[in-house]
């Protein structure tokens, strides 16, 4: 199970919104990113001003979105949203950012992948609520300057080594967003199975919150396709058999490391005797790139204890080992 929305159907998608809070209260982990959050809402409805332009980074599928939202509900302003990608002429930019309301939230996603054009054009309307438009073409060609209503954008990156200096520094507020422990992911699922009216146990929803990578969106996934086994093998009620029975068939593994995770892992016991191993060398070995694998999948990797980061490159625990089957020869990561 790939965290990438790009994986998830759009019906998948749209059961997502479904299961997204709404407010601080109904978020659950990321203690320490609400908590400061909390404030600068409270000081920014306070004064009536704008929040601060935030970022936030970190692994796909861990509430990057859903915060989007909760912000502009605490704030009680509109939400407007769009991607990197999407937006890559700076003519669609002025008509979103010139159609803001005050204090407004223009949020977007994968801000990485925004076009040096767009980006350029983006710093004066973040910085003084200005952006200067091209009107008529030919020799009567002029450019106006327009005032914007003071608004916040919020910007989501998996992938904030490739932000640039300059957009990096326009954020007064950046956040990292953490990977979430069994006992947050377990009242996830059991707050997701309440809003899908499916009756689950404690010890099912322990059992795919363990399987979850971390990642809230992976527990809601697996959440939605236990719940149909439930449905067709069971009476309806998720149970700790049905749902190891499920995961099975589902071939989850018992970590949720998907096929990445543990092409790295075993890559780097089969062609690498176990590391050190640098990551430029990793990253071509298994075919994909390098800053992907530094921010998407090592930091879990090394949370879970699979792979260990030395001087020399990364390293593979025994773990590692243990949970591909292999059998760690002698003469291999000495
Ligand atoms: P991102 O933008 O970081 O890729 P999203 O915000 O789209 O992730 O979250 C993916 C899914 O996980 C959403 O359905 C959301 O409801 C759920 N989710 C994420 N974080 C939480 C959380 N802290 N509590 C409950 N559900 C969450």
């Amino acid at each position: 199970l790939n965290p990438d929305k790009e994986h998830f159907s759009s019906e998948e998608l749209d059961v997502e919104k479904k299961l997204r809070p709404l407010s601080f209260h109904d978020f659950t982990g990321q203690e320490q990113v609400l908590e400061n959050l909390k404030i600068f809402v409270q000081a920014a409805n306070q004064r009536n001003e704008a929040l601060d332009h935030t970022l936030f980074h970190g692994p796909p599928g861990l509430g990057k979105t859903t915060l989007a939202h909760i912000l502009a509900n605490e704030l009680n302003v509109g939400l407007k949203i769009t991607s990197g990608p999407v937006l890559d002429k700076p003519g669609d930019l002025a008509g979103l950012l010139t159609n803001l309301s005050e204090r407004d939230v223009l949020f977007i996603d994968e801000i990485h992948r925004l076009s040096p054009v767009v980006e350029e054009y983006l710093y004066s309307a973040m910085e003084d609520y200005r952006i200067d438009i091209m009107i008529e073409s030919g020799p009567n060609a002029r450019t106006v300057q327009i005032d914007l209503e003071p608004f916040t954008l919020i910007g989501a990156t998996t992938r904030s080594g490739l932000l640039t200096a300059p957009m990096r520094a326009r954020f007064g507020i950046s956040s990292r967003l953490q990977y979430y422990n069994t006992e947050l992911l377990t009242t996830i699922v059991q707050r997701s199975a309440t809003i899908l009216k499916v009756p689950i146990s404690m010890e099912a929803a322990i059992e795919i919150a363990g399987r979850s990578r971390g990642t809230p969106r992976i527990a809601n996934a697996l959440l939605r396709r236990v719940r149909d086994f439930a449905q067709i093998k069971g009476n309806g009620s998720i149970t700790i058999q049905i749902a190891k029975y499920a995961l099975e068939a589902l071939y989850v593994d018992a970590h949720g490391l998907d096929e990445m995770d543990n092409k790295i892992l075993s890559t780097i016991i089969d062609k690498f005797k176990g590391g050190p191993v640098g990551i430029s060398t990793l990253a071509t070995a298994v075919g994909e790139n390098s800053e992907t694998i530094e921010e998407v999948y090592e930091p879990f990797l090394i949370q879970e204890g699979f792979i260990m980061r030395t001087p020399r490159g990364r390293e593979v625990t025994e773990l590692a080992y243990k949970h591909l089957g292999r059998i760690k020869s002698h003469n291999q990561g000495e």
